[in-house]
């Protein structure tokens, strides 16, 4: 038996993939898609058949794909759960804490140690200090699970056993990230309402590097550049709605930002930078000046 199965080779889970097979863990693979397995397989990773094998293969099993359907499609079968008996499963999907919460429940009732995490960077920064993320569940999971974590780089933190905690953290730091894209947003047509270019504005934050990143992509226009597109954040949006719901908590703010992504993506902006905000919140259709 090997050390490690990572399921879900996407471009995060390839990045966690990478970092623990470069940490030197004896590492298997499964990805629906098998050609993803095989630059691991070349650098002498195992390559799963199938997912009742990957599971067999390994004490701790790491699954990072795009939800929890995903998740419980692959958990949920007739073989996997007679496999789960005494081994970790980490998930490191997206999700509401309710989703984790259900999935925490049903993987208890298989005698399998369960410990949710969430990601609160891209896959670029896996591996290095910038990495950042919250994880929660069993203790004994956290446990069992520690070394492997530390080799995904930077700050893995430890929320305790409310299995819906990390989940949480997620949403509310993504929230603050919408809040950031509305201010930037209406500080540029303030800025525009006098005629200061957005150059200006650029330089009032020295130690922030996200807020002149985003300004700068409605200063250059550069709204096809991108490292997730406007789509994926209302997607994540919709979680954040979710969990409002779920929880019976204050929806006002994401269902108000909510109504502005889905003006942007009736207009055709959701393959492009979430920046494309700006254009269904304009002044006016004047074409947008560059500042010189
Ligand atoms: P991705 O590149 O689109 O990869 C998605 C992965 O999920 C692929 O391996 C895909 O398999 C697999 N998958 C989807 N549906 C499946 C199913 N029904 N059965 C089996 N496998 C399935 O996405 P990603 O960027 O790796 O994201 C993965 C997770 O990380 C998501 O929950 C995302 O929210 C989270 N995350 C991503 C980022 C980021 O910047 N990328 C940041 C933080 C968190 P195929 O290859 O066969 O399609």
């Amino acid at each position: 038996m090997g050390d490690v199965t990572v399921v879900g080779l996407g471009l995060m889970g390839s990045a966690l993939a990478r970092a623990i097979q470069y940490a030197g863990f004896e590492l298997t693979v499964w990805n629906r898609s098998p050609a993803k397995m095989q630059p691991f397989v070349a650098d002498g990773a195992s390559g799963a058949p199938d997912v009742p094998s990957a599971f067999a293969a390994s004490p701790v099993i790491l699954i990072c794909v795009d939800n929890y359907v995903a998740v419980n499609a692959l958990l949920q079968t007739d073989t996997v759960p007679g496999i789960l008996a005494g081994r970790t499963v980490v998930q490191l999907s997206t999700g509401t804490p309710l989703e984790a919460q259900e999935t925490s429940h049903w993987a208890a009732g298989k005698n399998a140690s369960y410990l949710d995490g969430k990601i609160l960077c891209g896959p670029d920064s896996i591996g290095t200090d910038n990495a950042k993320i919250m994880v929660s569940g069993a203790e004994m999971a956290y446990e069992t699970s520690q070394n492997l974590l530390d080799s995904l780089g930077g700050e893995v933190r430890y929320l305790g056993e409310n299995v819906g905690a990390a989940s949480a953290v997620d949403l509310a730091w993504l929230t603050t990230c919408y809040g950031r894209f509305m201010g930037i947003i209406h500080a540029a047509n303030l800025c525009r309402s006098e005629s200061v270019g957005l150059d200006e504005f650029l330089t009032l934050f020295p130690d922030d590097p996200d807020t002149p990143y985003y300004a700068k992509i409605i200063h250059d226009r550069s709204f096809d550049t991108y490292t997730s597109t406007l789509q994926v954040w209302a997607d994540a949006l919709r979680r954040i709605q979710q969990q409002g719901i779920d929880a019976n908590i204050n929806t006002e703010f994401p269902d108000f930002v909510a109504g502005i992504f889905k003006k942007a993506i009736d207009a055709g902006y959701g393959q492009e930078n979430v920046m494309s905000l700006y254009k269904v919140l304009q002044l006016d259709n004047a074409p947008i000046q560059k500042s010189k």
